[in-house]
């Protein structure tokens, strides 16, 4: 819609001036610093950063009605830079302008609610919210989106001509961050760390293919990520993982969205997640807290955040609920389906533990949980899913699984309606699909697939003729009669079709 035919009193707001300022600051020790250098760890305890604005009072006191207007009415605007997560740019980096935004397509990703059949096998409504359709298949978009948007106007600003960018990743991060990192390939180049053979050949294929340097090196995610912190702090590298609080601010877009889709009322809503290092989960707390400060939201949903029984760090913590006996421990992470959450020890985990105690306190009560979950109900979640019509990847199971347990386990009560996180694209993760599907897991996964969703190719091919079609030969006109015709017979014969 043009902009002269939105309603007079909100066409001033629809495109915004960038102002005011943000600061980091620290959630040990709460120094601030300012933007002008990049920043992945407070430089004077080593604690991790979370973003401010000094405007938060200012955006706080505007009213909720009016920002829900704003929201409501830039979603029809054709803007590019406001077509993503920077739809609630105030929200996000309002110190960014315009022109230095990046958008490649990601965000605003489609709730699908399950059918019918899906709905009664688990006892609640719910809905897959697809992730897996941002630009590079995950939701690390958006949160690259924010990093790269910044990025780019730090450079520019800073004159700088040449950036190296940097991550360690279980495969999505590393996706994500060289796609963005090639748009900006006038000054950017791109370097991912990745654990050898502990992503998809999917996933190892997309930094390949956008230009990327691909290092690869023994272990698992969390040794990635010693190195890759190691080289942050000692060599001039912009850190591209969940550490980097510019990511956090854009992964609250998804809680933003989610708030928008219902029309702003979220208090019956259960948010599902998957916990791998902890950033998702940490951004839509704060997303969802932000909303409530600014009374766009007047109550604050469930969240639920899911763990493999293979890497549950999160879990144990919270298995006492005595916040004074609480102690983090990482733990050593076993083979998991849900291998982009495969960490045993999540970077994000003390902003989780400020934000879970806020969240609570806000809502009045205890609407955080983590669930655990074995790699069984994860592949049987997501190959349900599937059949029934999503594209949840594993993590997409996890989350299922994850909330069928919260109801079975009183978590989630009668007509709560179920938001759960498909973080990815199933073809991402089809590898443990077809694992499932031929049942050829290997061991160490513990998973036995159902025999009655096996699904394996047939190949139809008649015994009794002479010749067959191949590659660059023909056959006789005949020849391919009489093939054609068998091959018909054969098919109509294993799907017992009726004649006419
Ligand atoms: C990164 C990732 C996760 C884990 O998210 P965290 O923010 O690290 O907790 C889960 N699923 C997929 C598909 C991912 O790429
Ligand atoms: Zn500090």
């Amino acid at each position: 819609m043009k902009l002269k035919e939105f309603p007079e009193d909100i066409r001033k707001y629809l495109i915004p001036e960038p102002s005011g300022r943000m600061f980091y600051r620290c959630i040990e020790c709460k120094r601030e610093f300012d933007i002008d250098q990049l920043l992945y760890v407070c430089p004077s305890c080593g604690g991790l950063l979370m973003l401010h604005q000094e405007e938060e009072a200012k955006i706080q006191g505007r009213n909720g009605d009016l920002w829900r207007r704003i929201f409501d009415y830039r979603r029809m605007l054709n803007f590019n830079p406001l077509k993503g997560i920077f739809c609630y740019y105030e929200f996000i980096a309002p110190i960014i302008p315009l022109e230095f935004i990046l958008y490649l397509g990601e965000a605003h990703t489609p709730m699908v609610m399950a059918n019918q059949n899906l709905e009664s096998a688990i006892g609640e409504p719910f809905y897959f919210k697809n992730e897996g359709l941002n630009p590079s298949l995950s939701f690390k978009d958006r949160g690259m989106a924010c990093a790269l948007s910044f990025l780019n106007y730090f450079a520019k600003k800073n004159n700088i001509k040449d950036l190296l960018t940097i991550c360690a990743s279980t495969g999505d991060t590393s996706a994500s961050g060289a796609l963005y990192s090639a748009y900006l390939t006038d000054f950017i180049r791109s370097v991912v760390l990745l654990p050898k053979g502990k992503v998809t050949m999917q996933q190892l294929l997309q930094p390949l293919g956008n230009g990327s340097t691909v290092l690869e090196m023994p272990g698992v995610f969390d040794d990635c990520m010693k190195v890759v912190e190691e080289l942050s702090e000692n060599y001039n590298v912009a850190l591209l993982n969940s550490k980097n609080s510019w990511r956090i601010l854009g992964q609250e877009s998804f809680a933003f969205e989610i708030a928008q889709d219902f029309d702003y009322l979220v208090a019956d809503k259960v948010v599902v997640v998957p916990i791998g290092n902890a950033g998702n989960i940490t951004a839509i707390m704060s997303g969802f807290l932000k909303f409530l400060k600014a009374n766009i939201i007047t109550e604050l949903p469930k969240i639920i955040g899911v763990q493999s029984d293979h890497a549950d760090p999160v879990y144990r913590y919270y298995l006492e609920d005595d916040p004074s006996k609480q102690r983090f421990e990482p733990v050593t992470v076993r083979a998991s389906v849900a291998q982009a959450a495969m960490i045993g020890n999540p970077v994000s985990m003390p902003r989780v533990i400020d934000l879970v105690r806020e969240y609570n306190q806000a809502a009045g009560q205890k609407k955080i949980f983590v669930i655990q979950v074995t790699e069984q109900e994860i592949m049987d979640a997501m190959v349900i899913a599937n059949r029934n019509g999503h594209i949840a990847c594993t993590q997409g199971g996890e989350s299922m699984a994850g909330f069928m347990k919260a109801i079975r386990g009183g978590i989630v009560s009668k007509g709560e309606i179920g938001i759960l996180t498909a973080t990815a694209h199933v073809l991402k993760f089809s590898s443990f699909q077809e694992m499932y599907l031929s049942d050829r897991f290997p061991p160490e996964f513990e998973v036995k697939p159902k025999k009655e969703f096996k699904n394996i190719p047939v190949l139809v091919q008649p015994d009794d003729l002479g010749g067959l079609p191949q590659a660059g030969e023909s056959i006789q006109r005949e020849a391919l009669d009489l093939f054609n015709k068998a091959t018909a017979a054969k098919i109509a014969k294993i799907l017992h079709l009726k004649k006419r």
